[in-house]
C-alpha cells in the first residue's frame, strides 16, 4: 500500500486535509494524526473490521483495547453510561490527556473495547484531531502509531519510520507538546475511581477536583487494561536506568553508549540530551530513544526523574517500563 502524506498546520487544519483524512476513515481506512500527547493511528471505532487493521498494522495483542477519541461530550452519550464523576471530569478537564473508562454500550464493537463491558474515550487537545473526528462524524480508535512495544512517536518522522506502506495516510503535524500518552483512570465505581495509567494530566489535579484519592487498581483490574501488562515503550538499543547519586551503570566502560536526563553525568557520555525541566524531559524521550537506536549508540543510560509531581508520574512510568522493569 502506498501511504499518502500531508503537512498540515496544526493550530489551523486546512480544509482539504482533513476532508481527505476523514473520508479514508469512513471508507474504513487508517489515518495517523497528531494528537497533544503521541500520534495516534486512528480507525472508525464503530467499525469492526477497520479497527482490525490497527491491530494488524501495530501487531498489538487483540486483548489491548482502544481509546476512543471524541470531538464533543454529546458525542459521549451514544458510547457509554456517563455518571456524576465523568460528567464533571469531562465539563473540568475536556479536551485533555484524560482518558476515562466507563461503562459501554453495545454500539461500540468487541473489537475496539478488547472484549470488555467498558469503554476508554477521551477528547484530545488538538486542533487537527479535533476536526478530523468532527469530519469523520464518528468516534476515532486510536492508539499510538507506532509498531507494538516500540516508542511512541511525537514526530512525523516517526510515525513514517513504523507505519509507511501499511496504512492509508499520515497528517504531518510536527512535534507534539506533551509527548507521553493520557492518564487513563477507571471511574466505573464512583466510590473507587482507579489510576490504570498516570500520565499527561498530574494526578494531583485529578486527586483536587474530584476530593479523594484515586487509588492503585488491584490484579483484577489490572487485567481489565491489559496495556499496563505489556512491556512498552522500549527502543531497539538496551535502557538502563541512573538514579542521580547512585552508581553509574557499568555500561559507560564500554563505548559508544548514550545519555539522557536532567543533570549531567560525571561520567562522559557519547552521546547526550540533557532537558531544563521534567516536562521536556517527557516531550522529548520517546525521540531520544528513537534517535540514538537510529545513530546506532549501543545502549542508552536514562536519568530517573526524582519528581514525581505533575508529569513526572508518567515520565517515571515511562522510563520503567521502557527499561523492563515492570
Ligand atoms: P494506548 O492506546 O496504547 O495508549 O493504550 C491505551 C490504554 O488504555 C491501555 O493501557 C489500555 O489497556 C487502556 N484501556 C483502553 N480501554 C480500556 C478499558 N475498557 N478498560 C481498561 N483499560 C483500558
Ligand atoms: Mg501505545
Amino acid at each position: 500500500m502506498t501511504t499518502i502524506t500531508a503537512k498540515i498546520n496544526k493550530w489551523n487544519p486546512e480544509p482539504e486535509i482533513i476532508s481527505k483524512a476523514a473520508e479514508i476513515l469512513r471508507n474504513g481506512g487508517l489515518v495517523a494524526f497528531p494528537t497533544e500527547t503521541v500520534y495516534g493511528l486512528g480507525a472508525d471505532a464503530l467499525n469492526a473490521e477497520a479497527v482490525k487493521k490497527v491491530y494488524e498494522a501495530k501487531g498489538r495483542p487483540s486483548d489491548n483495547p482502544l481509546i476512543l477519541h471524541v470531538a464533543n461530550i454529546e458525542q459521549v452519550n451514544e458510547l457509554v453510561f456517563i455518571n456524576d464523576t465523568a460528567e464533571k471530569l469531562m465539563k473540568t478537564f475536556w479536551p485533555a490527556p484524560l482518558t476515562l473508562v466507563m461503562k459501554a454500550k453495545n454500539i461500540i464493537p468487541l473489537r475496539t473495547r478488547g472484549g470488555l463491558d467498558t469503554a476508554a474515550i477521551r477528547m484530545p487537545d488538538n486542533p487537527t484531531a479535533l476536526a478530523l473526528i468532527e469530519a469523520t462524524g464518528r468516534p476515532i480508535a486510536a492508539p499510538s502509531a507506532n509498531l507494538s512495544g516500540r516508542p511512541s512517536p511525537t514526530d512525523f518522522e516517526s510515525v513514517f519510520n513504523d507505519m509507511n506502506n501499511k496504512i492509508e495516510m499520515i497528517i504531518d503535524g510536527g512535534s507534539v507538546e506533551v509527548g507521553i500518552e493520557s492518564t487513563v483512570i477507571d471511574i466505573t465505581n464512583p466510590e473507587k475511581i482507579l489510576m490504570l495509567r498516570p500520565g499527561g494530566m498530574p494526578r494531583e489535579i485529578l486527586e483536587a477536583a474530584l476530593q479523594k484519592k484515586l487509588e492503585v487498581p488491584d490484579d483484577q483490574s489490572k487485567k481489565k487494561s491489559p496495556g499496563t501488562r505489556y512491556k512498552h515503550y522500549a527502543p531497539d538499543i538496551p535502557v538502563f536506568i541512573w538514579k542521580r547519586g547512585e552508581k553509574f551503570p557499568e555500561v559507560y566502560k564500554k563505548n559508544n553508549f548514550a545519555f539522557m536526563g536532567l543533570h549531567e553525568p560525571d561520567i562522559k557520555a557519547d552521546g547526550i540530551i540533557l532537558f531544563n525541566d521534567v516536562k521536556n524531559y517527557a516531550r522529548g524521550l520517546f525521540a531520544g530513544f528513537r534517535k540514538f537506536e537510529k545513530e546506532k549508540f549501543s545502549c542508552v543510560v536514562v536519568e530517573w526523574p526524582e519528581d514525581n509531581s505533575g508529569i513526572g508520574e508518567g515520565l517515571r512510568d515511562r522510563i520503567s517500563r521502557a527499561g523492563g522493569k515492570s
